[in-house]
């Protein structure tokens, strides 16, 4: 039987709220207008786009218009969109502009996988990867929503790179824009069309509760079905167990969770996931329990690293499948990806699967996750520093 779990709010009390608005405020990315004086338009919520042309005498129709040409046709040049008659195209290419980040390195794998370095106008980079089904033609792309990262998670390289900012909205949904041009993958398929990029996982560098706000704009406007339209169960957010977020989260957007759990026990997890120290294990499942929209149709997807004789042994799966008793869930077992320095082995295969194997016994599926990339550097935060070091030496 599960032990007692403490009662939890079930909304961000008004203290908790200041203080992560407050901490994302001091991290907030550089403003959307250009030295010239012209705005950037990608990363606007359509509310926002309407105003920007009753701004200069503009009907609503007309950021419908734009809409339609961001995110749908996925067009950057005022010059070709051609529903809009010439002198008003030339009007908002004096004002405005769609970008997309600069491509400063991009690698394919030798099994598919395609990494990207972006450069923003402000010089930071991301890192952004298409992790190809082979079988399906079909595909997921891991985008990032901070530059760094506060959490230190022990095994995670990212975590070592401490956070220089947030990323923007046009950041975040910039990213799948542009590795859609990679792909040419435009204009944006109809739902029953099949499409290479088809789902999204928020899973990059940094901790997207911590940029909620922008990380919840963002996907709002790839979830729009006059645009980008992917629906909200091809979209998981993976969060380290910023509880009081998760119930936001599930609440107001309704995408697909996943959970870096990577221990189950708390003196453990204290030390791989420092978060831990905030929310412990039964504040984060009991945070499970309740996500909305969790069923069998849409589990709840709980990371966890195997580490060599650290969290891999078979009292470990058994405690596991103790802790998501009630939860609708699936366990991806990752292999660790040593970095240099890193203190950390991976578990061997066959202590891998004998954890797997006991929790699959208990009814819940938990695939061994199959490296991918790692020819082009698959480690999360791996590119940025190799491209990095070449662009010094
Ligand atoms: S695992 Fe995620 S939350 Fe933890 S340090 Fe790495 S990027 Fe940050």
């Amino acid at each position: 039987m599960n032990a007692p779990v403490a009662p939890v709010e079930d909304d961000l009390t008004a203290a908790e709220r200041e203080r992560i608005l407050a901490k994302a405020a001091l991290f907030a990315p550089p403003p959307a207008v250009l030295p010239d004086g012209r705005r950037e338009l990608v990363g606007l919520s359509r509310a926002e786009l309407e105003a920007e042309m009753a701004a200069i005498g503009e009907k609503p129709f007309r950021a419908k218009q734009l809409w339609h040409w961001i995110y749908h046709q996925g067009e950057r040049n005022f010059a070709r969109m051609t529903s809009i008659a010439g002198p008003m195209r030339a009007k908002l290419a004096e004002r405005f502009v769609v970008g997309r980040p600069e491509v400063s390195a991009e690698q394919t794998s030798r099994d598919s996988t395609r990494k990207w370095l972006f450069r923003w106008r402000d010089g930071q980079q991301v890192e952004t990867v298409y992790i190809p089904d082979n079988d399906e033609d079909r595909g997921a792309v891991c985008i990032s929503t901070q530059v760094g990262c506060t959490l230190s998670c022990r095994f995670c390289h990212t975590g070592t790179q401490r956070l220089t900012r947030n990323r923007g909205v046009a950041e975040i949904v910039g990213q799948f824009m542009a590795a859609r041009d990679s792909y040419g993958e435009w204009p944006s398929p109809k739902d029953d069309q099949p499409r290479r990029l088809s789902t999204i996982v928020v899973m990059g560098m940094g901790e997207p509760l911590y940029n909620y706000e922008n990380t919840a704009k963002a996907l709002r406007i790839v979830m729009d079905g006059e645009g980008i339209g992917l629906s909200r169960r091809r979209i998981t957010l993976s969060t380290s167990g910023v509880v009081p977020m998760m119930d936001r989260c599930g609440r107001e957007l309704g995408v697909n969770l996943a959970v870096s759990l990577h221990a189950v026990r708390d003196d453990l997890r204290n030390e791989i996931v420092p978060l831990n120290r905030k929310y412990p294990i039964a504040e984060l499942m009991a945070a499970c329990r309740r996500y909305p929209g969790a069923s069998n149709s849409r589990r709840i997807t709980f990371e966890y690293v195997m580490l060599r004789d650290v969290n891999d042994s078979e009292a470990e799966a058994h405690e596991l499948v103790r802790l998501l008793e009630g939860i609708p869930a699936k366990v991806n077992l990752i292999p660790f990806n040593p970095w240099p320095g890193s203190p950390y082995k991976t578990s061997t295969y066959e202590q891998t699967a004998k954890f797997a194997a006991i929790v699959n016994a208990a009814g819940y599926s938990s695939p061994i996750r199959r490296p991918r990339g790692r020819d082009i550097l698959a480690a999360c935060g791996q590119l940025k520093t190799e491209t990095e070091r070449a662009q010094r030496g």
